[in-house]
């Protein structure tokens, strides 16, 4: 019954023919998506990586091109040759890109069949993800995931070109190398010629850029896989892609320019949305404070309102001693839920002490006055004060929440994000990006009882804040001329204006406990560049996966991602990683214990 190839040649793609195809013999290899047999007129969905159109079996095109379609199944691999026919009015399927057409058989070869499928691959009868991760290959003929890998091709390309226009060059950097800390562990790979030592892959190529700035290329960029060695969540997998890019002589707001104008081409040129640009700034503080996160979803409102001041002597010691104790007071007005149920309220706290929250203060709105829960605790001046603050309305719900800062944020934050998905307050088809500015250089690092940089150790500090690198005490206070590109509450970049200086490049390393010995051997090659005529520069690198995503509106990295790997960093369709054999390690020197 099989059939081969032979000199069958395509001559279109299922899903680009429409009317004026109108009488046309086309010639169409690909697969049966599905197949309804009706005895003695046959028909099936033909798909292609173009999409699908309607092939029609009929015994007027004779009898053994029927009886051969009659062996057809789902996913069967043919080749088939018909005329294209408009159809008949009440045939016309206007939910398909073809549904106008149909094409008439009159030639089949089959060309490969098929067991039966492991997994489901209609879009509404999914199978388990893991079933769906080991048949990867099958999966990704669904639409939806051949369409995410399709139009992350157009997002490369189109930024591709965009940078080649603008004067950057693509340039490949080593992804055999000497660890790139970007925060995360490596994956290392032992090498064979020099038993005991070690390439890492790299988290990032950040050292790589620099050095093509010193070596003068001027404009780079690259896309560039990462490899980081950290906890998954869903928008995080082992090996991601980086539009990693790097600009010589730049200013923040050049970089801000140059990107903007980028993502501005991609969207319109890609999924045909017109984004608004110059994106807003804020700077770290400002998005703390108004939205608890320094990622915030800009298409809702419900920001963060402080009332430390209304509450810092109130008799009610759980919100007076907080502000005591250096934390602070806050709150968030999720409106007209004054009816929330006890339920929903429980599932409010719950979340508020996953986050480490002691608890979840509230109290709506009742005939201008605030009831419930902790109201009888606050004076009325208190009460007013607060409805003045947050311009409460009747039947709102305020939620509270009095601890250190970090907390109060976090919680709030993420509540503020729980409760706008809940109360359906967010339009999925805005796409609101801002810039994050101004963070701190310096985070400090309580298990190690250290500081830590807060995006990398390469980041320029504010101009002005130069000099508290020779202040142990004043180092929380130094910003890094460091940013973030935010959309939809997700951080999509992170890039910096870069220590091109030596001496100043030497303190920060200095500050994170990087001195001696381990500097020369670990960054010594890199500092030792900076000697010969470093020019300014900085760099930024959007997550291509993220973006992808967020284009896609994909809630999971592995739905934009041809061949990623679970939660728990494994390819389940090979099995990596795998044992190797004992050969192997041997001449590595490895002894597995
Ligand atoms: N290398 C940085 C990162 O991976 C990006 C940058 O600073 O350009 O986050």
């Amino acid at each position: 019954m099989l059939d081969l190839l032979g000199s069958t040649k395509r001559t279109a793609y299922a899903g680009e023919l429409d009317l004026k195809d109108k009488g046309k013999e086309v010639s169409l290899l690909g697969w049966v998506h599905r197949r309804r047999d009706m005895g003695n007129l046959i028909f099936i969905d033909f798909r292609d990586v173009s999409g699908i159109v309607q092939v029609v079996f009929n015994p007027e095109n004779g009898v053994q091109l029927l009886s051969k379609a009659h062996h057809l199944r789902n996913e069967f691999v043919i080749a088939v040759t018909g005329i294209v026919y408009p159809r008949i009015q009440n045939t016309i399927n206007p939910n398909m890109k073809t549904g106008e057409i149909e094409v008439s058989a009159t030639g089949l070869k089959i060309l490969n069949d098929t067991k039966p499928l492991p997994i489901q691959l209609d879009e509404n009868l999914q199978s388990d993800e893991d079933l769906r991760l080991q048949y990867r290959y099958l999966d990704l003929r669904r639409e939806k995931l051949r369409d995410n890998i399709i139009l992350r091709h157009k997002i490369i390309l189109s930024m591709r070109n965009f940078l080649d226009r603008h004067n950057f060059y693509e340039i490949e950097t080593p992804i055999l190398m000497k660890s790139t800390p970007e925060g995360a562990r490596d994956y290392l790979v032992p090498s064979r010629e020099y038993p005991g030592k070690f390439f890492a892959l790299p988290q990032s190529p950040q050292m790589y850029k620099q050095l093509l700035m010193i070596a003068g290329f001027d404009r780079y960029f690259q896309f560039a896989r990462c490899f980081r060695d950290e906890d998954l969540r869903a928008d995080r997998q082992p090996e991601f892609t980086q539009l990693d890019l790097e600009i010589s002589f730049a200013t923040q707001s050049q970089i801000f320019d140059i990107v903007e104008q980028m993502f501005k081409e991609v969207f319109a040129k890609t999924i045909n949305k017109h984004i608004q640009i110059p994106f807003p700034r804020y700077t770290y503080d400002d998005v703390m404070t108004r939205f608890g996160t320094d990622k915030p979803d800009l298409r809702f409102e419900m920001e963060l309102k402080d009332i430390s001041d209304i509450v810092k002597n109130s008799e009610f010691r759980v919100f007076s001693e907080a502000i005591k104790n250096g934390g602070s007071v806050r709150c968030i007005n999720a409106k007209a839920c004054g009816n929330y149920s006890r339920n929903k309220i429980d599932e409010l706290e719950r979340i508020a002490k996953h986050l480490g929250g002691k608890g979840l203060a509230r109290m709506k709105v009742e005939n201008n006055d605030l009831v419930d829960n902790i109201a009888k605790f606050l004076s009325k001046e208190e009460r007013n004060a607060i409805i003045k603050r947050t311009s409460a309305k009747e039947n709102d719900l305020l939620l509270f929440v009095a601890d250190k800062n970090n907390i109060v944020f976090k919680v709030l934050g993420e509540l503020r994000n729980h409760l706008a998905k809940k109360l359906g307050l967010i339009n999925e088809d805005l796409f609101k990006f801002l810039w994050v500015t101004d963070f701190p250089l310096f985070e400090w690092d309580d298990e190690n009882n250290k500081w830590e940089t807060a995006h990398h150790m390469f980041t320029m500090p504010a101009d002005e804040d130069v000099h508290y690198l020779d202040e142990p005490e004043n180092y929380g206070k130094i910003k890094g001329q460091l940013y973030d590109l935010v959309c939809n509450g997700m951080e999509l970049s992170s890039g910096s204006i870069r220590c091109h200086r030596v001496d100043i490049q030497r303190k920060i390393f200095n500050v994170i406990g990087i001195t001696g010995e381990e500097l020369e051997r670990r960054f010594g090659f890199f500092l030792k560049a900076f000697d010969y005529g470093a020019p300014p520069h900085g760099g930024i690198a959007p997550g291509i996966d993220r973006i992808v995503m967020l284009m896609t509106k994909s809630d999971s990295i592995r739905d934009v991602i041809a061949f990623p790997k679970t939660l728990k960093a494994k390819d389940l369709m090979s099995d990596a990683p795998a044992q190797v054999e004992q050969k192997q390690l041997e001449e590595l020197g490895i002894k597995i214990i």
